[in-house]
């Protein structure tokens, strides 16, 4: 937002005292940069660097980024530089960060709940195959992320994805990232409402604009109507819930405040009831709040739960009222928290008859190939599309009743289960070492060498035991919500430092919503995993009582 703009809007708030030592709140005058992130962002607009990659640096090469580009603003536009070939995670040396970028990127595309047709899956396999070698891996915010992408070809992947409806814009960065929408949205028959305009919304009116491109760090959305809460509102920044009012009907409760990282914080719920046609409203006023009120000062406080937090919800809620709605917004009892999976996966009845299909990855991780044959398998059993998961999941919707064995039968001879292990369900990963310069373990191989071997070990396990495998703090695995959270970091075996993980034990969602426990003790070697955890479920299962899940 401009500062004309801004100072004249600032002009019809009600005056907050301005504190002496400043979070960079421009809400509060401070409009300098406290650090180089805002400063870079002051600079120039990050929505800017779009036309230089596709007139100046795809066409340049690698070596004529700016540097201030590189590193902050290709992150607009869904780019992060790959972790160089051979860097050992800072193991055997202290690496300078210059050193750390390789001549690839890591791109991510978002799908914000869409429906993606067969020819929109094919194009999206055709850019793995044809450019990103072979890599396409689903991750949990709903994402097809790449590797390997070099600048010369970006202008060629974006064309490509746009014919399809999809793009980059604001992936990454300090920005309106990827939305989550629930990817049975319109089609369950237990839904209690479709958000899916809504979502479409937010997405034309606000993505891409100036006016949010420079949030005081990340933000990120999450809607659903359905029961399951199927889009893990509790960890977004904004989170529109489905619920029902005793005299108005189907709308959606507002939480606001989520985030896992380095102090997590569950969504703090406003008790509200929402209409459809004023979700796109109620998230511009929330996103204003962010963007000028967020603290700026240091990073590692910039995050919306961090004013939510010292805030309040009621507090939250009566600025959102008169700051920004000009209108009070109707008090409703928080839609009750559900139990059990999330996830989708298996045959479901469609509100049309029709089924839905949820199959499972391992870990998320997918091919350009694999979409490929995905897409012949969609055309083959003219099923309308595909949705994809926060939980790394595929969802196909639109299946003939009929064909729905035919076509379990053909998903499984390309490798994706609609009946997986519950190991194979339930297992998530990040991108880890292979890829993320900020990772200090392996995560997407070993998620898929554990998961076989304790397919082995207890291949009838009857309750299921979530485990998400991270690289480093940064949780976007979500590591304190699982039953077991993996935390990369090295750990100390005699006098060697050797890859393994922080445990936390028995996070979840929903009704019984809650932090893992971190112990000092729980902690593992990366070669280790498979013995501690099958220690776990064998005391588990030694001692539960009956209906006893892993986590009470
Ligand atoms: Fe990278 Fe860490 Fe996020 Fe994993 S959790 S993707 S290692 S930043």
């Amino acid at each position: 937002m401009s500062d004309l703009r801004y100072q004249a809007k600032r002009a019809q708030r009600t005056e907050i005292p301005r504190p002496k030592r400043g979070e960079g709140q421009w809400a509060l005058g401070y409009s300098e940069p406290l650090n180089k992130n805002e400063q870079s962002k002051k600079d120039d607009d990050p929505l800017n660097v779009r036309d230089r990659i596709l007139y100046v640096y795809s066409q340049r090469g690698f070596a004529s980024i700016d540097p201030a580009d590189l590193r902050g603003r290709f992150r607009w536009m869904g780019l992060y530089t790959q972790r160089a070939e051979g860097f050992d995670g800072g193991k055997t040396a202290t690496v300078p960060e210059e050193d750390l970028d390789a001549p690839f990127f890591m791109m991510r595309v978002r799908s914000d709940g869409r429906l993606l047709t067969a020819a929109t899956v094919r194009a999206l396999g055709e850019i793995g195959r044809d450019y990103a070698r072979d890599t396409a891996d689903v991750t949990d915010r709903e994402n097809i992320q790449y590797h390997w992408i070099r600048i010369e070809d970006v202008p060629a992947i974006w064309e490509r994805l746009e014919l399809g409806g999809l793009s980059t814009l604001e992936a990454c960065g300090d920005s309106p990232r990827p939305f989550l929408g629930s990817p049975v949205a319109g089609v369950a028959a237990d839904e209690i409402i479709d958000g899916t305009p809504a979502l479409e919304e937010i997405y034309r009116r606000f993505i891409g604009s100036p006016d949010f491109s420079n949030f005081p760090r990340k933000f990120k959305t999450a809607l659903t109507g359905h029961p399951s809460h199927d889009v893990s509102p509790e960890t977004n920044d904004i989170s529109f819930v489905g619920t029902v009012h005793p005299e108005h009907g189907p709308g959606f409760d507002l939480w606001v405040g989520g985030g896992l990282s380095t102090n997590p914080m569950l969504a703090q719920k406003m008790g509200v009831w929402i209409p459809l046609d004023d979700v796109a409203d109620v998230w511009e006023g929330v996103a204003s709040i962010f963007r000028d009120y967020g603290y700026r000062r240091l990073r590692s406080r910039a995050r919306l739960k961090f004013l939510v937090a010292d805030w309040g919800i009621a507090k939250f809620r009566e600025v959102l009222e008169n700051e920004y709605l000009g209108r009070e917004l109707v008090t409703c009892e928080s839609p009750a928290s559900p139990v059990g999976h999330r996830d989708h996966i298996g045959v479901h009845e469609q509100k049309d008859g029709r089924r839905y299909i949820g199959v499972a990855p391992v870990a998320g991780r997918v091919s350009g190939t694999l979409l490929i044959a995905l897409a012949d398998l969609l055309e083959k059993h003219a099923v309308d599309g595909v949705r994809l998961t926060p939980y790394q999941k595929i969802v196909l919707i639109g299946v003939d009743p009929e064909r729905v064995e035919d076509v379990i039968a053909d998903l499984e001879a390309i490798g994706l289960s609609a009946r997986p292990s519950n190991w194979r369900r339930n297992t998530m990963a990040c991108t880890g070492i292979e890829f993320c310069k900020l990772a200090i373990v392996d995560t997407k191989n070993r998620a898929r060498d554990l998961v076989a071997e304790l397919e082995k070990r207890f291949p009838d396990l009857d309750s299921p035991i979530t485990v998400n495998v991270n690289g480093c703090p940064n949780a976007c695995a979500r590591t304190q919500i699982a039953d077991i959270g993996l935390k990369g970091q090295l750990v100390q075996v005699g006098d060697q430092q050797v890859e393994g993980f922080q445990v936390h034990l028995g996070g979840a969602t929903g009704l019984q919503a809650n932090f893992g426990r971190k112990l000092r003790a729980h902690k593992v070697t990366s070669a280790g995993l498979d013995d501690y955890i099958s220690s776990l479920v064998t005391a588990y299962l030694a001692d539960r009582t009956e209906g006893e899940s892993f986590t009470t």
